[in-house]
């Protein structure tokens, strides 16, 4: 059986147990133990956020570092859209591409022109009667770990289709393959170049049965700050790239672009980890009937706000306005016939089941069923009514009924409750 690797991490020497990161967890997958922050693994999403509330910088992503990618393989970057809006002034997306070429890739990808194919092969299967509506996007990994791990009942509604960064480590081996017959398949390696920790997450668990396209991560704030050594805005270089992608792929990068390219007009879309749980709890009873897709996007506004990306996301989405219009970028049709009758791009293409399924319900060792959760649960709220209610975090939990669960868990003593001793002194 596999297990889910995570990115995120803390680093034990730089947390002072300042408990900034405890109460930004959205999903209460942190504690705080000995002075120092704690990640449950089985909880945790990987969206970032307790990145982004650390000012000891002490919680952290972990990826592959360019230094450690054998640039004597046949290796193929395979950008996400949201590189292209890092950049001042840019006005084609061609630098970026000869850029990534003069680092030493091989061949460049975009991952944009991946998501054009998602969008068709979506706008397929929301028209085809197996789609269960609303159907969720399930391009942001966390959006998948999350619905998996804590609202499981609206798994079936995820579109089942390869989120656009695995499906181009697909199509770009395969074209590698084709192209160069004289490579053996070792020698081809996919480098997805990601703006957010959970992709990093998502390509490290191998889930059985699951074969992952992408084979290494890096971090965009990496890729940036050697791409702008590389990349000549004075040279004009579209006569030696051209990217493939169009307005519909590069609009992927932005909250709504997804929804909106599939021009389905019942669609909603949310970004904010926060504001997608709403809407989750929303579609979980039923209340969201009236649309047909969902797009949800953990960070804000979309991939360009992923705490991996170097610029502001706000920033990245007017350059990537700017670059849209400067360039000229039209829609690039795909060969929707090839698409309908070519399995090749629908082969693998289910989110991974994840082991974790009961991450949610926190049982007590040794009961591992419903009714000692309830049980479990019960005792909880009992206790919490005896808590201070100041949900203060001086106890290492976030709230003071994660802590009373973690008493009745046996995970923490009543007596770390420092308010409800003085109380009591
Ligand atoms: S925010 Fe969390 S990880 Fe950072 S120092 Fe404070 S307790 Fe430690
Ligand atoms: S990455 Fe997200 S889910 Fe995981 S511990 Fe940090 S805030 Fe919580």
């Amino acid at each position: 059986m596999a297990v889910y690797t995570h990115s995120v991490y803390v680093d034990p020497e730089r947390c002072t147990g300042c408990t900034n990161c405890l109460r930004r967890c959205p999903v209460e997958a942190i504690r705080i133990r000995q002075e120092k922050a704690v990640i449950n693994a089985l909880k945790c999403i990987d969206c970032g956020e307790c990145i982004r509330a650390c000012k000891h910088n002490a919680k952290r992503a972990s990826y592959d570092k360019l230094s450690d990618l054998d640039f004597s393989k046949h290796l193929i970057a395979l950008p996400a859209p949201s590189l292209f809006g890092q950049f001042n002034h840019l006005d084609e997306a061609e630098y970026v591409i000869n850029g990534l070429l003069e680092m030493g890739f091989k061949e460049v990808y975009e991952v944009a022109r991946a998501a054009e194919y998602v969008t068709d092969l979506t706008r397929i299967y929301l028209n085809s009667p197996k789609a269960k509506k609303p159907a969720i996007s399930s391009a942001c990994p966390v959006i998948v770990r999350l619905i998996k791990l804590r609202f499981p009942t609206l798994c079936d509604q995820l579109v089942p289709i390869l989120p656009p960064y695995e499906l181009a480590g697909k199509l770009a081996r395969e074209r590698a393959l084709r192209e160069h017959p004289e490579l053996s398949p070792d020698d081809i390696k996919t480098v997805f170049i990601s703006p957010c920790p959970a992709k990093v997450s998502w390509a490290k668990s191998i889930m059985d049965g699951q074969t992952v396209h992408v084979d290494y991560v890096t971090s965009m704030n990496d890729v940036y700050m050697e791409l702008l050594k590389k990349m000549k805005r004075d040279e004009d270089c579209n006569g030696n790239v051209v990217s493939e992608a169009g307005i519909v792929g590069m609009s992927w990068a932005t909250t709504s672009g997804e929804a909106a390219s599939l021009m389905n007009e019942g669609y909603l879309a949310a970004d904010g980890i926060d504001n997608v749980i709403k809407v989750l709890d929303d579609l979980e009873s039923g209340t969201l009937s009236e649309i047909n897709f969902v797009e949800l996007n953990a960070c804000s506004p979309g991939c360009v706000g992923g705490v991996l990306a170097p610029t502001n996301g706000f920033i990245a989405r007017l350059r990537l306005q700017n670059l849209r219009k400067s360039s000229g970028m039209v829609v690039k049709p795909n060969d929707i016939a090839d698409i309908e009758k070519g399995d090749r791009l629908k082969g693998g293409v289910i989110p991974p089941e994840y082991i974790e399924s009961d991450a949610f319900t926190y049982m007590p060792e040794g009961a591992p069923n419903m009714l000692a959760m309830m049980l479990a649960m019960k005792k909880a709220d009992a206790l919490a009514e005896k808590l201070p209610k100041k949900d203060c975090g001086a106890c290492g939990s976030p709230t003071c009924k994660a802590f009373a669960l973690d008493v009745v868990n046996g995970d923490a003593q009543l007596s770390d409750c420092v308010l409800r001793s003085q109380m009591e002194g």
